[in-house]
């Protein structure tokens, strides 16, 4: 939730992966439900307009989210997903102007964000050299999930997104094996691992496994993370000061974005330093 956020340069530089905010119409700070917490000060409806959110669906507090309670804001990403729902499956006609729409398109934002993530990580994968023996599948299910986004509302709305995760999910592991096979030594599998607050600092993490895993508030100063697979990594508050992320795969901006870093973390191209590190 951060309309007027720098986009970064990630998913295999496709820019409709990338946030557009100007071609959004608000769609995080409105379909998406939020509580009360150290990440929002305020509780707020999924449907519900935040009270921030202008007219010109701009954030009226965009350069003081955190000094506002918002900082759950400034990590969220849509991977495109706002953009497309706005101008492609509503053909540019907002829930202000045709309020009759507007449950509808509150209702595909989530569906359409996790399609685009999925995309993201597929065209992450297709950019990796050493994953060229799964390409050909890779391309495939890229053009695949590429055609459903292009769906109606209705259409979008009714998929089973957690089944074609797990079609696509076979391929994003393989890639992974293939890019991590290259790095000598043994590699450490931290698979769904619970490593909240885990004491990390200057560990050897060259290639592991890290998908899923839990690392709220863990300690990965100066950790070697090169090559290692952070897809869907809880990164929160995760020290990350010192440490080599260099060709880390499938990291996001937003997982950056929540956690702490400094001006020594290394970080793969196409992902940017947080502005709070
Ligand atoms: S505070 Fe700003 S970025 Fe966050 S939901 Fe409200 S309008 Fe959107």
């Amino acid at each position: 939730m951060s309309p007027q956020h720098e986009a970064p340069v990630t998913s295999g530089g496709r820019k409709d992966l990338q946030a557009d905010c100007a071609s959004c119409f608000g769609l995080c700070c409105v379909a998406l439900p939020f509580a009360r917490s150290a990440d929002f000060a305020v509780d707020k409806a999924a449907g519900q307009a935040c009270s921030h959110l202008r007219t010109d669906f701009r954030c009226g507090i965009h350069e003081r989210l955190r000094d506002r309670g918002y900082p759950g804001c400034t990590v969220f990403d849509c991977f495109g997903a706002g953009q497309k729902v706005s101008q492609v499956t509503f053909g540019g006609t907002d829930w202000r102007r045709a309020p009759e729409s507007a449950r509808a398109m509150f209702e595909v934002f989530p569906v359409m964000r996790q399609l685009h993530e999925l995309l993201r990580y597929v065209a992450e994968a297709l950019d990796l050299a050493a994953a060229r023996p799964v390409h050909k599948e890779l391309r495939r299910a890229l053009a695949r999930i590429d055609g459903l986004t292009r769906g109606s509302a209705e259409a979008v709305t009714a998929l089973d997104v957690n089944a074609l995760r797990g079609e696509v999910n076979p391929l994003l592991l393989r890639a992974s094996e293939l890019v991590r096979a290259r790095v000598p030594g043994r590699r450490k599998d931290h698979r769904g691992a619970d490593l909240m607050g885990a004491k990390l600092s200057g560990a050897g993490l060259r290639g592991a496994s890290l998908r899923g895993a839990l690392l709220v508030a863990a300690d990965l100063s100066g950790a070697d993370l090169r090559d290692a697979d952070l897809i869907g990594a809880d990164l929160r508050d995760a020290d990350l000061g010192g440490a080599d992320l260099t060709g880390a795969l499938f990291l996001t901006q937003a997982q950056l974005d929540a956690a702490r870093g400094d001006a020594a973390t290394v970080l793969p191209p196409g992902l940017s330093r947080p502005a709070h590190w």
